[in-house]
């Protein structure tokens, strides 16, 4: 059914690239800018947080203050073409479905070489008064396509904080002004291993505090998090 479905939308709405760039045949992606995206699975990176190490080892960061999540599975690292798409969903007007989906399936394409465990995913909320501002929530519209693809039921979670944008904090202060930002639904009890979901991954941060919060309501469970992109340290 869900294969069915997916396979009417291409139908209905062949590939095309979304950036004008060329022609596109997988993907609402020229080709060409596929081709250029590198996948984090083939650079050595930490196991934990998937940040660019010399060696594939643990980084520093996480042998010194380990973070609440278990694994971090980044399909991508974050590049332009990456960034000018998520900057079109972020700040577009409106949900894009047509963007969604293709930032739903370069994830998708990616994952399963991570072989994810995760039974349910959980998008990072936004607080109530920027959900108004923006009028949608990315991470939200790229669980719940995700969701459909593999099959997998998307919980919600609350952010009780509008926490202040991460350029304006430095890192020790971004994650004390994020302890406690965020609830997790009772639900997350159901499922052992869990999936937190965003569209890119730079410092952790939030994510660790979104993990935090799951734990709180199931301290055993498996916190995987899943990103589109990863930004690379250089
Ligand atoms: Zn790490």
């Amino acid at each position: 059914m869900l294969q069915w479905l997916n396979r009417l939308e291409r139908t209905l709405f062949p590939p095309r690239c979304a950036l004008n760039a060329g022609p596109a045949s997988r993907f609402d992606l020229a080709d060409a800018l596929v081709a250029q995206l590198r996948p984090v699975l083939d650079t050595p990176h930490c196991p934990r947080c998937a940040t660019n190490t010399p060696d594939g080892h643990l980084c520093a960061a996480c042998l010194n203050t380990p973070p609440a999540f278990d694994q971090v599975l980044a399909a991508w690292w974050l590049d332009d073409t990456l960034k000018t798409l998520l900057h079109r969903m972020k700040y577009g007007r409106r949900p894009d479905f047509r963007l969604t989906r293709l930032l739903s399936e370069l994830m998708a394409e990616q994952l399963p070489r991570w072989q994810p465990r995760a039974q349910a995913l959980l998008p990072v909320p936004l607080h109530h008064n920027r959900l108004r501002e923006r009028g949608f929530n990315p991470s939200d519209w790229l669980a719940r396509d995700l969701g459909r693809r593999l099959d997998l039921p998307v919980l919600r979670g609350e952010r009780l904080r509008d926490t202040p944008h991460q350029a304006q904090l430095s890192g020790r202060a971004r994650r004390r002004s994020l302890n406690g930002a965020f609830t997790a639904p009772a639900a997350v009890a159901e499922f052992d291993t869990l999936a937190i979901v965003d569209d890119v991954l730079t410092t952790g941060h939030t994510a660790h505090a979104l993990a935090q919060a799951v734990r709180t309501v199931h301290p055993d469970a498996e916190v995987e998090v899943w990103v589109l992109a990863r930004t690379p340290v250089l």
